[in-house]
């Protein structure tokens, strides 16, 4: 099945969507890649998910990506005798080690992490930034605070220190486990929650030991600071746009998410801005007009990817949320003004021989009336900078790897095949091309293709051919050099 349009759509699985029927036809609408989202769901349910996209990946011969989103560490504020207080603006309010339930005057927070990292005139926010805390003094066990915004307050609600690197690591105990059970599982993607610096990526890989890539969701503060270096440690970026608003002011977000997918792209890195995208759509067959502009405008920016959550997990029209999401990436795609800002964007720092191959095959593509750039590709990477080049022909990716293939699904325009006969030879990589381009329906027998290789085949980084070739097989065979 082809796609037409260059976006990618993630689609998140809930208790909405879990049975074959509803991912089959979340699939047909245009699903790309399938999101378990850890925070939700037992091991069992994620392996039931997980068993049906293997199925519909078998049923429509198309290779999917499953990204599993661990949730990262939550921290908690502990009980309250009552349940529940009410917060006054301007009101004293303790936090502090001590496991007792809580009063109008206190409560516990069991992380001494927190306490170990505050200083006075450090915020804190609780329920999902509702109420903020002014740190006046602080120590080891306890930090005396101001009410600045108040509200409800009630047991075990989330806490978030949004002005502080704090000392916990981006994997608890639960996603240490989480993770190991998906890699067994097999999934292509890993999305890492509270993100705060490179370290947390290399803790990550180390124990995915390459059985995944993984995204690193930038989420706080601190990974925007730590923005470059976190790219440098991650297969690819997620905007996580619902913590980012909660620990940043709103409008911080959206020049983020610029600066973030300006970032992913010229690092030939995967980005995709995720949360409240359709969120109406949790109830309503139809979106708001700002949600459909909020969707253009992350596929104007050039965003590998746009995702679902609750709209698709949760909510009452996941299929049409889906559709939708297609509709509105092919109309915004097949508009005059995407090309331009599109192009207006392309920021690429061209260093080496593979970067000056997959430029030429643009500039041969646009200019001479090539129909598809198609590359041979053993880890994705051809792949990957060629997608950077947002090439206004369709590209057709090759790999004769099944999990190559699946990763491929988040990358912008990436059309991914496996290869079933195995390529030695440059010769028989242009006629797999052609071949795969006319299938797929890229080209017709009359039509010319560029073809990306490197050689020798079947070593990862060797981008090193491009042969412009004929897609008539008797054409090639007698134009082609051995
Ligand atoms: C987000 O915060 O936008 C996000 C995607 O993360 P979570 O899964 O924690 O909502």
């Amino acid at each position: 099945m082809r796609r037409n349009r260059n976006v990618k759509i993630v689609a998140t699985l809930g208790p909405a969507s879990s049975d074959h029927g509803t991912i089959r036809a979340l699939f047909d609408a245009g699903a790309d890649v399938f999101r378990l989202n850890m925070s939700h769901g037992s091991h069992d349910e994620i392996a039931a998910r997980h068993r049906i996209i293997r199925e519909v990946e078998q049923e429509t011969g198309r290779p999917i990506a499953i990204l599993a989103d661990l949730q990262g560490p939550k921290l908690r504020v502990g009980v309250f005798a009552g349940d529940s207080e009410e917060l006054m603006d301007g009101q004293r309010f303790r936090l502090d080690l001590e496991e007792r339930e809580g009063d109008a005057s206190r409560v516990e927070l069991p992380h001494p992490e927190i306490f170990a990292a505050l200083s006075p005139g450090a915020t804190l926010l609780v329920n999902d930034g509702k109420i903020r805390l002014r740190v006046d003094e602080c120590g080891p066990d306890f930090a005396d605070c101001t009410v600045m915004a108040g509200g409800t307050i009630s047991n075990r609600k989330g806490v978030n220190v949004p002005d502080v690197v704090l000392p916990v690591a981006a994997l608890s105990d639960k996603d240490k486990a989480d993770l190991e059970f998906v890699c067994e599982l097999g999934v292509d993607w890993l999305g890492l929650s509270f993100v705060q610096r490179a370290d947390d990526m290399h803790e990550a890989r180390t124990r995915a030991k390459g059985r995944a890539k993984i995204l690193a969701k930038i989420e706080k503060p601190a990974a925007v600071q730590a923005y470059d270096e976190i790219l440098v440690a991650s297969d690819g970026i997620m905007v996580a746009r619902g913590d980012l608003g909660v620990e940043l002011p709103v409008q911080n977000v959206p020049p983020i998410q610029k600066q973030l997918i300006r970032g992913a792209r010229s690092a030939a890195k995967p980005v995709i801005v995720a949360t409240q995208m359709l969120e109406s759509m949790i109830e309503s067959p139809v979106p708001t007009r700002a949600e459909v502009s909020d969707v253009a405008t992350a596929i104007y920016e050039g965003a590998d990817a746009v995702m679902l959550s609750a709209e698709s997990a949760a909510g009452q029209y996941p299929v049409e949320a889906v559709t939708t999401m297609n509709d509105i990436a092919m109309e915004i795609e097949s508009h005059p003004t995407h090309r331009e800002i599109i192009e207006a964007n392309r920021r690429i720092d061209r260093t080496t021989r593979a970067d000056a191959i997959v430029s030429a095959a643009r500039e041969i593509a646009e200019n001479t009336g090539i129909e598809a750039i198609c590359c041979f590709t053993e880890s994705g990477t051809s792949a990957a900078l060629i997608a950077r080049e947002r090439p206004r022909v369709p590209i057709v990716a090759i790999t004769p790897h099944i999990a190559t293939a699946r990763r491929l699904c988040l990358y912008w325009g990436v059309n991914n095949f496996l290869l079933e006969d195995e390529v030695t030879r440059f010769k028989m990589a242009v006629v797999g091309a052609a071949r795969t381009a006319r299938a797929a329906g890229f080209a017709t027998e009359n039509d010319h293709i560029v073809v990306v290789a490197g050689v020798p085949f079947n070593e990862a980084g060797t981008t090193n051919i491009l042969r412009i070739a004929p897609c008539d097989e008797r054409l090639i065979f007698r134009s082609d050099p051995e």
